[in-house]
């Protein structure tokens, strides 16, 4: 799967094992490249067929990392108990940025960027699997969430598209749908069990605001495909009485086979997540992907943010005066928040809280010379202009790359910021979810008008479970409800919080957002 070099692989069992298959038994690879052919006819698949094409580097770290957006998207939606239908409203944008995967063309051809949509997924899946089968805790979030993943790809298929997966899946699936026929000689027996779950079904798919009992009748008569497989199969679903058995079989309505196919799914990734675990010592051999391997895995909730963008044209109000007045500091997370109350308290900060803001002022687009002014401004209400130009001027300048080894430094992630040192007395870096007291973190929230006590538990319990990017998240989304209601999708951007700056951009991107529809609606 990895484009060769020599140098490298040359004598190594996992590259040799790959080109044999693929040049030696040429028939072999001729069958594979068909079925691969064939896997990419439909736009969701059971990944059951490795990828064998070479890909760069370059492109194995790249569809690899856009995977991992949305799972951990979807990763942090579930920790926020958000319901899948929710779930997938958000995450249909990010699915077009990140893994878009276009229906095929009315002559059902596969154009070459559709097999390029389909290839990138194909090879991500395959590459996640080498990262996340290493520990039961990461095959789990792997499997729940490409579970979910499926899910919402499966929703949106066409019904055509559905009906040809499942046929193409007959295999593993093992399905039978009742004749018509069997569906009326057993109506009342199958409504009596099924019709709450097709009601909702039907509800939830807004086929009207109520559902009358006739219309559900209505709906199993001519429109509901049942299927029936031997009880065993579905003894979870027996317990719920929500579905009709009979002779040893159990008949499940559309609106529960999707949670077969899923449940399916995942036992099957199960399995060959284990078995991936079990070969990869030999894939280890590779000192190029390893260290990929490595960063992707540490990365599952802290996928670097992008901080190539300092300084664009959005950042052109960010100077040493603007970043003191509420219009900027609304946007800052708490952390930066409390690191920016105590600059002023204090016209003092060590030097955890000074490279801490510091970096995340470098990062919302405060120049050079604007951050001297600004940390002049504040400590010299403490000392005089001498001192810190020889104890503070330097260090300033060195966060910019114009001093020492003039590396630019980036602002720190939330990862970052958990893995210092915790702040101790007089100091105030760090991560306020994590470092705060209870009773101080919650005059904080109150503070940032989060007063219902159902919220703040909600809060608290993501704190207790050390998930703090989850309750950031979660501040977030209930300082901005207004906001991310008006843009209703508008700003399709990935809204899991990793990152302080990430949180200010969302923060001030869905303000202008709100500012351009109010000046379209004028
Ligand atoms: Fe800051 Fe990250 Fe903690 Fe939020 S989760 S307060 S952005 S360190």
């Amino acid at each position: 799967m990895f484009r060769q070099v020599k140098r490298k692989t040359a004598g190594r069992r996992n590259f040799e094992d790959v080109s044999s298959s693929s040049s030696g038994d040429k028939k072999g690879g001729a069958d594979l490249i068909s079925q691969l052919n064939n896997i990419y006819q439909s736009r969701l698949t059971f990944y059951d067929i490795p990828p064998l094409e070479e890909i760069t580097l370059e492109e194995f770290e790249n569809w690899s990392i856009d995977r991992l957006k949305l799972l951990i998207e979807i990763e942090s939606y579930g920790a926020r108990s958000k319901s899948i239908k929710d779930i997938e409203v958000a995450l249909r944008p990010l699915l077009l940025k990140y893994l878009p995967m276009n229906g095929n063309s009315s002559d059902g051809k596969i154009n070459p960027t559709l097999y390029q949509e389909r290839k990138k997924d194909h090879y991500s899946h395959f590459i996640l699997r080498l990262v996340f089968c290493r520990s039961e805790e990461l095959r789990k979030k792997f499997i729940k969430n490409e579970g979910i993943l499926f899910r919402i790809r499966y929703n949106l298929l066409t019904p055509k598209e559905q009906e040809d997966f499942l046929m193409s899946n007959s295999h593993r699936l093992h399905w039978k749908f009742i004749s018509q026929e069997e569906k009326l000689a057993n109506f009342d027996q199958l409504y009596n069990a099924s019709n709450l779950i097709i009601k909702n079904h039907l509800l939830q798919e807004g086929i009207g605001s109520e559902i009358t009992n006739e219309q559900v009748k209505q709906h199993i008569k001519f429109k509901e495909n049942f299927i029936k497989l031997p009880f065993e199969k579905v003894t979870n679903l027996i317990n719920s009485r929500s579905i009709f058995l009979k002779g040893g079989y159990a008949y499940i309505p559309t609106s529960l086979q999707l949670n077969l196919i899923v449940t399916e799914f995942q036992d099957n990734l199960n399995t060959i997540l284990l078995r991936t675990f079990q070969t990869l010592p030999r894939l280890e051999e590779d000192d190029r992907i390893l260290p990929l391997l490595n960063n992707l895995g540490l990365n599952f909730s802290n996928i670097q943010y992008d901080t190539n963008n300092f300084g664009s044209d959005d950042t052109n109000d960010i100077n040493a005066q603007s970043i003191q007045t509420p219009e900027i500091l609304q946007h800052y997370p708490l952390c930066a928040r409390i690191l920016q109350k105590q600059l002023s308290f204090n016209s003092h900060l060590k030097y955890g809280g000074r490279q801490q803001l510091g970096l995340f002022l470098k990062g919302i687009g405060l120049n050079v010379d604007e951050a001297l002014k600004f940390w002049s401004q504040q400590f010299l209400k403490k000392i005089n202009q001498e001192k810190f130009n020889k104890e503070y001027k330097y260090n300033i300048r060195h966060n910019y790359g114009l001093e020492g080894a003039r590396i630019n430094y980036k602002p720190w992630d939330c990862a970052t910021i958990l893995a210092k040192a915790k702040p101790s007395k007089d100091e105030y870096h760090g991560c306020p979810y994590r470092d705060l007291s209870v009773n101080n973190l919650i005059s904080n929230l109150n503070e940032l008008g989060i007063e219902d006590q159902h919220q703040i538990n909600e809060i608290m319990d993501d704190v207790d479970k050390r998930d703090y990017s989850i309750a950031c998240t979660r501040v977030f989304e209930l300082t901005h409800q207004k906001e991310l209601k008006a843009s209703s999708g508008a700003v399709a951007e990935s809204m899991h919080i990793n990152h302080p700056n990430l949180y200010f951009d969302r923060s001030r991107q869905l303000e202008r957002s709100m500012e351009k529809k109010k000046e379209i609606s004028v």
